[in-house]
Protein backbone atom coordinates (compact mmCIF):
# COMPACT_ATOMS: atom_id res chain seq x y z
CA UNK A 1 0.00 0.00 0.00
CA UNK A 2 0.93 3.73 -1.27
CA UNK A 3 0.57 6.24 1.81
CA UNK A 4 -0.90 9.76 1.01
CA UNK A 5 2.36 11.77 0.61
CA UNK A 6 0.84 14.61 3.06
CA UNK A 7 0.53 10.80 5.56
CA UNK A 8 4.01 10.34 4.84
CA UNK A 9 5.25 14.33 5.57
CA UNK A 10 3.91 14.06 8.88
CA UNK A 11 5.31 10.65 9.85
CA UNK A 12 8.66 11.60 8.65
CA UNK A 13 8.71 14.70 10.55
CA UNK A 14 7.25 12.78 13.52
CA UNK A 15 10.73 10.48 13.22
CA UNK A 16 12.52 13.37 13.31
CA UNK A 17 11.69 13.54 17.02
CA UNK A 18 13.95 12.40 20.19
CA UNK A 19 12.34 8.70 21.69
CA UNK A 20 10.06 8.12 18.26
CA UNK A 21 10.66 5.63 16.43
CA UNK A 22 9.20 4.62 13.23
CA UNK A 23 6.07 2.70 14.42
CA UNK A 24 4.98 5.59 16.76
CA UNK A 25 6.06 7.85 14.11
CA UNK A 26 3.68 5.89 12.03
CA UNK A 27 0.63 5.68 14.82
CA UNK A 28 0.64 9.39 15.44
CA UNK A 29 0.53 10.26 11.87
CA UNK A 30 -2.21 7.83 11.24
CA UNK A 31 -4.18 8.99 15.09
CA UNK A 32 -4.09 12.72 13.68
CA UNK A 33 -5.98 11.74 10.94
CA UNK A 34 -8.82 11.21 13.07
CA UNK A 35 -8.44 14.83 14.55
CA UNK A 36 -10.86 17.59 13.82
CA UNK A 37 -9.54 20.07 11.26
CA UNK A 38 -10.25 22.45 13.63
CA UNK A 39 -7.52 20.87 16.88
CA UNK A 40 -4.75 20.45 13.42
CA UNK A 41 -4.83 23.84 13.32
CA UNK A 42 -4.55 24.74 16.59
CA UNK A 43 -1.51 22.04 16.93
CA UNK A 44 0.31 23.75 13.56
CA UNK A 45 -0.02 27.50 15.13
CA UNK A 46 1.66 26.38 18.28
CA UNK A 47 4.23 24.84 16.81
CA UNK A 48 4.76 27.91 14.70
CA UNK A 49 4.64 29.91 17.14
CA UNK A 50 6.85 28.27 19.67
CA UNK A 51 10.00 29.71 18.84
CA UNK A 52 8.50 32.98 17.72
CA UNK A 53 6.50 33.83 20.71
CA UNK A 54 10.04 32.88 23.08
CA UNK A 55 13.37 34.18 23.27
CA UNK A 56 16.72 33.31 25.45
CA UNK A 57 17.79 35.76 28.29
CA UNK A 58 21.05 37.24 27.06
CA UNK A 59 22.24 37.22 30.89
CA UNK A 60 21.39 33.29 31.75
CA UNK A 61 19.98 32.05 28.81
CA UNK A 62 16.99 30.49 29.76
CA UNK A 63 14.28 30.41 27.62
CA UNK A 64 11.03 32.92 28.07
CA UNK A 65 8.89 35.81 26.64
CA UNK A 66 11.17 38.37 27.67
CA UNK A 67 14.57 39.18 27.62
CA UNK A 68 15.58 39.96 30.41
CA UNK A 69 13.99 36.92 31.80
CA UNK A 70 11.45 37.32 34.47
CA UNK A 71 14.31 35.76 37.60
CA UNK A 72 17.49 37.86 36.24
CA UNK A 73 15.22 41.10 36.38
CA UNK A 74 14.00 40.45 39.85
CA UNK A 75 15.52 43.01 42.48
CA UNK A 76 15.05 40.17 44.97
CA UNK A 77 16.92 37.55 43.97
CA UNK A 78 20.41 37.41 44.42
CA UNK A 79 22.43 38.02 41.76
CA UNK A 80 25.69 37.07 43.36
CA UNK A 81 24.54 33.29 43.31
CA UNK A 82 24.47 31.35 39.91
CA UNK A 83 23.32 28.49 39.57
CA UNK A 84 24.42 26.28 36.78
CA UNK A 85 21.91 23.98 35.04
CA UNK A 86 21.82 21.62 31.77
CA UNK A 87 18.27 23.08 30.24
CA UNK A 88 15.45 25.22 31.16
CA UNK A 89 13.45 21.99 32.54
CA UNK A 90 15.90 22.35 35.65
CA UNK A 91 15.50 25.79 36.58
CA UNK A 92 11.56 24.93 36.30
CA UNK A 93 12.09 22.00 38.88
CA UNK A 94 14.25 24.26 41.31
CA UNK A 95 11.92 26.62 40.98
CA UNK A 96 8.82 24.33 42.04
CA UNK A 97 11.22 23.67 44.82
CA UNK A 98 10.66 27.33 45.96
CA UNK A 99 13.63 27.92 48.25
CA UNK A 100 16.26 29.13 45.97
CA UNK A 101 16.31 32.42 45.75
CA UNK A 102 19.72 33.60 43.29
CA UNK A 103 20.00 33.29 39.23
CA UNK A 104 20.86 30.74 37.09
CA UNK A 105 22.96 29.78 33.88
CA UNK A 106 21.29 27.33 31.81
CA UNK A 107 23.93 25.55 29.37
CA UNK A 108 21.67 24.20 27.19
CA UNK A 109 22.96 20.54 26.84
CA UNK A 110 26.61 18.89 28.07
CA UNK A 111 30.04 18.13 26.92
CA UNK A 112 29.42 15.37 25.01
CA UNK A 113 32.28 14.09 22.62
CA UNK A 114 30.54 10.90 21.76
CA UNK A 115 27.92 12.97 20.36
CA UNK A 116 30.46 15.53 19.10
CA UNK A 117 29.50 18.56 21.61
CA UNK A 118 32.13 20.66 22.94
CA UNK A 119 32.72 23.46 25.40
CA UNK A 120 31.82 26.14 23.04
CA UNK A 121 28.33 24.63 21.40
CA UNK A 122 26.78 24.65 24.64
CA UNK A 123 26.79 28.49 26.58
CA UNK A 124 29.71 27.78 29.00
CA UNK A 125 31.79 30.66 27.17
CA UNK A 126 29.13 33.04 28.44
CA UNK A 127 29.05 31.99 31.59
CA UNK A 128 32.78 32.35 32.11
CA UNK A 129 32.42 35.75 30.98
CA UNK A 130 29.26 36.94 33.28
CA UNK A 131 32.18 35.00 35.77
CA UNK A 132 34.46 37.53 35.18
CA UNK A 133 32.58 40.04 34.66
CA UNK A 134 30.45 39.75 38.04
CA UNK A 135 31.87 39.83 41.64
CA UNK A 136 30.05 36.85 42.46
CA UNK A 137 29.92 35.24 45.63
CA UNK A 138 28.98 31.65 44.86
CA UNK A 139 28.65 29.51 41.47
CA UNK A 140 26.07 26.56 42.05
CA UNK A 141 26.80 23.40 39.82
CA UNK A 142 23.62 21.97 39.35
CA UNK A 143 24.49 19.80 35.79
CA UNK A 144 22.87 16.42 36.19
CA UNK A 145 24.59 13.77 38.07
CA UNK A 146 25.47 11.34 34.86
CA UNK A 147 29.00 11.03 33.58
CA UNK A 148 28.45 13.89 30.79
CA UNK A 149 27.27 16.34 33.74
CA UNK A 150 29.94 15.74 36.14
CA UNK A 151 32.64 15.97 33.48
CA UNK A 152 31.34 19.38 32.17
CA UNK A 153 30.77 20.73 35.81
CA UNK A 154 34.31 19.38 36.32
CA UNK A 155 36.14 21.58 32.86
CA UNK A 156 33.63 24.63 34.14
CA UNK A 157 35.46 24.80 37.21
CA UNK A 158 38.81 23.96 35.72
CA UNK A 159 38.48 26.74 33.06
CA UNK A 160 37.13 29.55 36.07
CA UNK A 161 40.31 28.71 38.08
CA UNK A 162 41.92 28.94 35.24
CA UNK A 163 40.95 32.37 34.30
CA UNK A 164 40.57 33.59 38.32
CA UNK A 165 43.83 32.31 40.19
CA UNK A 166 42.88 29.44 42.52
CA UNK A 167 41.84 31.48 45.60
CA UNK A 168 40.16 33.97 44.16
CA UNK A 169 36.35 34.00 42.78
CA UNK A 170 33.58 32.85 44.21
CA UNK A 171 32.46 30.00 46.64
CA UNK A 172 32.19 26.92 43.87
CA UNK A 173 29.65 24.12 44.88
CA UNK A 174 28.37 21.44 43.64
CA UNK A 175 24.60 20.11 44.67
CA UNK A 176 24.99 17.11 47.16
CA UNK A 177 23.63 13.85 47.80
CA UNK A 178 19.87 12.76 47.63
CA UNK A 179 20.43 12.73 43.19
CA UNK A 180 20.70 9.18 42.62
CA UNK A 181 24.27 9.04 40.05
CA UNK A 182 22.47 9.05 36.40
CA UNK A 183 19.19 10.68 37.72
CA UNK A 184 17.73 13.48 35.95
CA UNK A 185 16.86 16.65 37.66
CA UNK A 186 14.26 17.85 35.80
CA UNK A 187 12.07 14.68 37.57
CA UNK A 188 13.41 14.81 40.62
CA UNK A 189 10.73 15.83 43.46
CA UNK A 190 10.82 18.65 45.54
CA UNK A 191 11.89 17.26 48.98
CA UNK A 192 15.20 15.52 46.75
CA UNK A 193 15.95 19.47 45.30
CA UNK A 194 16.12 20.82 48.26
CA UNK A 195 17.87 18.52 49.58
CA UNK A 196 20.27 18.46 47.47
CA UNK A 197 20.77 21.93 47.67
CA UNK A 198 21.23 22.45 50.99
CA UNK A 199 23.94 19.58 50.66
CA UNK A 200 25.83 21.11 48.57
CA UNK A 201 29.87 21.21 49.38
CA UNK A 202 32.36 22.94 48.08
CA UNK A 203 34.17 21.69 44.57
ZN1 LIG B 1 17.73 35.45 32.66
Amino acid sequence: MKLPKAVTRVIEEFEKLPGVGPKSAQRLGFYLLHVPQSQLDSFAEALVNLKKNTVLCSICKNVGEEDPCWICSDPERNQDTICIVEDSLDVLAIERSGTYRGVYHVLHGVIDPLSNIGPDDIYIPQLLKRVQDNNLQELIMATNPTMEGEATAMYIVGKIKNALGDGGGPLVTRIGRGLPIGADLEYADETTINRAMEGRREF
